[in-house]
């Protein structure tokens, strides 16, 4: 990146001192930016459209089934300037819990946001879609949620579903999913759905595809389920930071156990990470680096459909050699104040010490034979 460039937004920015940590500004940009695979420069664009007041693209956010955990994550972070900082780079139109309005003026201005942006906004979708009996399970202001994301979607320049509830119905489509909570791709068939599946969905997954469907004009490139790929090509396993511990044999056997305090792996405890692609392990957003497997809590693999939520926590998921081969030496235990690995080679040495005692004896004894004999 052009460090004078970086420098100048970063002076900018702290200028602009409207309360909120302004370096922290262009932080979120080039996080939000790394998520979808832009370089850094990208982020100082944004930075820059953003200080001049030409970056805030329209978002009407709408509600289905769902918990409000992404929106929480969203604003509710430790540290309060984060949510300052993304409000700064998107127009929040219309959000059906943080809105002071009500009733007949949120009706209306969702009808404004929709008009006065007809073609270019961002729509969001936050939850899943009951389509059982005409969609009656979820009505809002007497219109089922089913005629709600048509409508919105007909003139939307992007279709966002955040959260693994939007992304394919999430705990409620489970079986017997008695309301026909849907997924947003499903119920939109034929439009182009960008999923960012999660439990709750990494804000900083959002804001890249956002602010470059605004500045660029183009959606990230997507994998076969509507992710964004590059943020979701890689499994929590191929960066995981306990990963040294799988690779060496080291598990937690129980909760509470020494290797679980030892911080060794969780795949033992159900840990999804091998089949979840997500960025979790490397783009953190509760923003004082926690997250599942950093707090001793296997991954559930919320960002995969028929993972999440649709088996165990403590059920193992099929990996190829979960553990180490037999040729490794056994790392797992020390029994005795001698670790496994130790007694071996003493096996090994003591071993060949009563082999060549044996071999030695025995040679002895053939000789001493011989001589007796001859
Ligand atoms: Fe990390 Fe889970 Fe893989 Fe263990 S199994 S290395 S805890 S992702």
């Amino acid at each position: 990146m052009d460090r004078s460039v970086m420098g100048r937004v970063i002076a900018d920015t702290e200028r602009s001192n409207n309360g909120v940590d302004r370096r922290d500004f262009l932080k979120v940009c080039t996080m939000a930016a790394a998520a979808v695979g832009l370089p850094a420069s990208v982020a100082v664009q944004w930075a820059e459209a953003a200080e001049s007041g030409g970056l805030k693209p329209s978002v009407i956010w709408l509600h289905g089934q769902e918990c409000t955990g992404c929106t929480e994550s969203l604003l509710r972070t430790s540290r309060p300037g984060l949510a300052e900082l993304i409000l700064d780079l998107i127009s929040l139109d219309y959000h059906e819990t943080l809105f002071a309005a009500a009733g007949h003026q949120m009706e209306a201005a969702l009808q404004q946001a929709m008009e006065a942006n007809a073609g270019k906004y961002v729509m969001v979708v936050e939850g899943s879609t009951p389509v059982k009996e005409n969609g009656i399970y979820c009505k809002i202001g007497g219109t089922t949620m089913l005629d709600l994301v048509h409508e919105v979607a007909e003139k939307a320049g992007a279709i966002i579903a955040i959260g693994s509830c939007a992304s394919w119905g999430g705990v409620q489509s489970t079986p017997p999913n008695p309301t026909g909570a849907t997924g947003l791709p499903e119920v939109l068939e034929g439009k182009t759905v960008v999923t960012i599946p999660g439990c709750p969905a990494n804000p900083y997954n959002f804001l890249g595809t956002v602010l470059q469907f605004v500045t660029l004009g183009t959606l990230p490139a997507l994998d076969a389920k509507g992710r964004p790929a590059t943020a979701y090509s890689k499994t929590i396993h191929e960066h995981c930071p306990r990963r040294p511990h799988f690779d060496a044999g080291r598990f937690a056997q129980e909760f509470g156990d020494e290797g679980h305090r030892q911080g060794w792996c969780l795949y033992k405890l159900g840990c999804k990470g091998p089949v979840t692609h997500a960025n979790c392990s490397v783009l953190h957003f509760g923003e004082i680096g926690t997250w599942p497997i950093g707090t001793g809590h296997p991954c559930i693999g919320c960002t995969e459909q028929h993972v999440g939520f649709e088996t165990f926590i403590h059920q193992t998921v099929e990996i190829e050699r979960p553990t180490p081969p037999d040729t490794y030496p056994p790392v797992e235990e020390v029994r005795h104040g001698i670790s496994p690995a130790a007694a071996g080679v003493a096996g090994l040495v003591g071993g060949a010490l009563v082999g060549a005692g044996y071999m030695a004896a025995r040679k002895a004894a053939e000789s001493g034979g011989e001589e007796e004999e001859s």
